[in-house]
């Protein structure tokens, strides 16, 4: 493609210096009013930045912001043009200039600081002088219990069943963001949806999309804790903290060890006697359950059940008390899964068992209370 020249590309004094011109002659200066390039944005500064600040104070809670410019696709053309007809190296774009003396406005004329990881990010578009504001979300930990089995922990796209995400939702976006708030729910793993959640609760993350609250106390959100809890009565959540959007990272790869309480039922009856069969720390081989191959690799995992307790409930029930490390399949822990995991109640007991209820008594996820 042929390069057009640009006979005399005209731009003001600021446009020359901010590319490293400082003398030019009188046929290539425009007067900053009349540039085409940085069209005397520098001279209403101070319009632009009020019509942001109007923007930002209107937006609830907010300590920190970011500011990008949209500048009309004529400039950034002239620009390079500009560059292009006088080789200037180490051009310099006018976007970080406008960026940088907007931001320096705006900590000036207000109580908001820069930050390149902010509450609030502005893009102010040059051309027609919009803003467009982009919120941070907000980020909640805490801890919940699943006090009814059937509840999911998250929502399935088109499936009626209830979720602790969804649960949770309503009075979250009510109390901590607007109409058009969604919250989703980071959880420490997961349950089954056919068991409950008990003890000190799982360990999770309620991440709140447009927030306009984000100073939050612990009172507050107790305050909150306690409206999710007597709505339903089937969760049960504890908000403990604002967090950062790390903190998801962190309590996604956190490996806790986890107390379940089963009921197993066998195919044949069984003396008390004969629990003894179970040791009290079995170490697993646990290949990957047939029930969530579609979405896992199929690869075989070494697992401790650290502790085990049994119990005769009547001939052909007992009821396991289980201590086992993080990631372990406790249904195929007892049921076998046709010789997948090894051993299992099923293999050392010589009878077909089956897992007929189950329950999370505690996550030990104490540590993640110490993090502060
Ligand atoms: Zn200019």
């Amino acid at each position: 493609m042929s390069k057009i020249k640009f006979a005399k590309p005209r731009v003001c004094k600021r446009c020359w210096s901010r590319n490293g011109i400082k003398k030019i002659s009188k046929e290539f200066m425009e007067k900053e009013s009349h540039c085409k390039l940085c069209r005397g944005l520098f001279l209403k500064l101070d319009e632009i930045v009020d019509s942001i600040l109007k923007e930002i104070n209107s937006t609830g809670e907010i300590r920190t912001f970011s500011i990008g410019t949209s500048i009309p696709k004529a400039s950034e053309v002239l620009e390079e043009q500009i560059w292009d007809y006088l080789n200037i190296k180490n051009a310099k774009s006018i976007k970080p200039e406008l960026n940088a003396e907007i931001g320096k406005k705006i900590e000036k004329k207000s109580k908001y600081k820069f930050d390149p990881n902010p509450d609030i990010k502005i893009i102010y578009n040059v051309e027609n002088g919009s803003v467009i504001k982009c919120l941070t979300p907000l980020y909640l930990y805490g801890t919940y219990n699943k006090l009814e089995r059937g509840i999911r922990q998250t929502k399935k796209k088109g499936s009626k069943e209830e979720s602790v995400e969804g649960l949770i939702e309503g009075v979250l976006a009510n109390e901590v963001g607007t109409k058009g708030s969604k919250v989703i729910l980071h959880g420490s793993g997961r349950e089954d949806i056919d068991v409950l959640m008990l003890g000190s609760g799982r360990p999770f993350v309620a991440e709140i999309t447009n927030p306009i609250k984000r100073d939050l106390n612990r009172k507050e959100l107790e305050e909150i804790s306690r409206k999710i809890n007597g709505n339903c009565g089937k969760i049960k959540v504890d908000l403990k903290r604002v967090v950062d959007k790390e903190f998801v990272k962190i309590i996604k790869r956190a490996k806790f060890d986890k107390e379940y309480e089963a009921i197993v039922r066998l195919d044949a009856p069984i003396e008390k006697e004969e629990l003894k069969l179970l040791p009290n720390q079995i170490l697993l081989m646990q290949r990957t359950p047939k029930r969530v191959l579609i979405r896992r690799a199929d690869k075989i995992r070494k697992r401790w059940i650290k502790n085990l307790e049994s119990e005769l409930v009547d001939e052909k029930t007992i009821k396991l008390k289980i201590l086992s490390q993080s990631g372990t399949y406790i249904k195929e822990f007892i049921s076998g899964d046709d010789g997948r995991t090894q051993p299992s109640v099923s293999s050392l007991l010589n009878r077909k068992a089956v897992c007929q209820q189950l329950n999370v008594t505690s996550i030990h996820s104490e540590w993640l209370d110490d993090f502060w």
